[in-house]
C-alpha cells in the first residue's frame, strides 16, 4: 500500500502517517524528519537545507526529490510505505509520478488531513519535539507522560524553531500557495481521500483505517 499524506503544516498528518505505518506494518517516510536528521549531523545536505526550514519556506525541489526516490527503493519499502510532507509542490508530484511509472507502481491513497487555518496556530504553538529522537507531542492534544520530557528517550522536549508563531504563518502561506494545489493533482489522478482532521486523533484515524481497509 504506497500512501501520501497531504494537509496543511500542524493538521496531524505526521501522527497519522506514524500510525498507518505501524498498523499496516510499512515504514514512515518524512522528509522533515530526514532534514532533522541531516541538520543534526551536520551534513552539507542540512546545512543546505536548514537555511530554508527556519524561515518556513520550502527546501527545493531539487534536494528532495531525489532524496525521496531513492528510499521508496530500499528493502523495506518493497509493500508500501507513508510519505508524510511530500509531496509538497506540483514538480516533486510530477517527479514522484515519474520515478514511479518507471518502477511500475503508482501511489494507491493520497490521504488529505483536513483542517482550517484557524485551528491550525494554536495547534503548532502547543507542539513539542524531542532534541533526541524527534518524536513529536502535544501539551494539549498528546501530552507527554512528564512535562517536557521525551517519553521514548528521556530527552528534553522544545518548541521548534519552524512551529514559532512568526514561522507559522508563513508555512501557512507556503502550503496554500505551493502544497494545495496537490489536492486537484491527486483528485484527477482517483486516489485523493479526504478526512476530518478537527476531529481527536482516534476518531481521525478511524476515518483513515475505513477509508484503506482493515
Ligand atoms: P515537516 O516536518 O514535514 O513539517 O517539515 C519541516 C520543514 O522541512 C518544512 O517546513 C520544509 O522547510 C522542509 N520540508 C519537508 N519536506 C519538504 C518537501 N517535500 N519539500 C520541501 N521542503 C520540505
Amino acid at each position: 500500500m504506497r500512501i501520501i499524506m497531504l494537509g496543511a503544516p500542524g493538521a496531524g498528518k505526521g501522527t497519522q502517517a506514524k500510525k498507518i505505518a505501524a498498523r499496516y506494518g510499512i515504514p514512515h517516510i518524512s522528509t522533515g524528519d530526514i532534514f532533522r536528521a541531516n541538520i543534526k549531523n551536520g551534513t552539507e545536505l542540512g546545512k543546505k537545507a536548514k537555511t530554508y526550514m527556519d524561515q518556513g519556506l520550502l527546501v527545493p525541489d531539487e534536494l528532495t526529490c531525489d532524496l525521496v526516490v531513492d528510499r521508496i527503493q530500499q528493502p523495506d519499502a518493497e509493500k508500501g510505505y507513508v510519505l508524510d510532507g511530500f509531496p509538497r509542490t506540483i514538480p516533486q508530484a510530477e517527479c514522484l509520478t515519474e520515478a514511479l511509472e518507471k518502477l511500475g507502481s503508482k501511489i494507491d491513497y493520497a490521504i488529505d488531513v483536513d483542517v482550517p487555518d484557524s485551528n491550525i496556530v494554536n495547534r503548532m504553538s502547543g507542539r513539542r519535539a524531542c532534541v533526541k529522537c524527534g518524536a513529536t507531542y502535544h501539551i494539549v492534544y498528546a501530552a507527554p507522560k512528564q512535562e517536557g520530557i521525551c517519553d521514548a528517550c528521556g530527552e528534553k522536549l522544545i518548541l521548534r524553531d519552524d512551529d514559532k508563531p512568526e514561522t507559522v504563518q508563513k508555512r501557512l502561506d507556503v502550503y496554500h500557495s505551493q502544497t494545495q494545489p496537490l489536492i486537484d493533482y491527486y483528485t484527477k489522478q482517483g486516489v485523493l481521500k479526504s478526512v476530518d482532521g478537527t476531529k481527536d486523533l482516534d476518531e481521525v484515524f478511524a476515518q483513515i483505517t475505513q477509508i484503506l481497509g482493515a
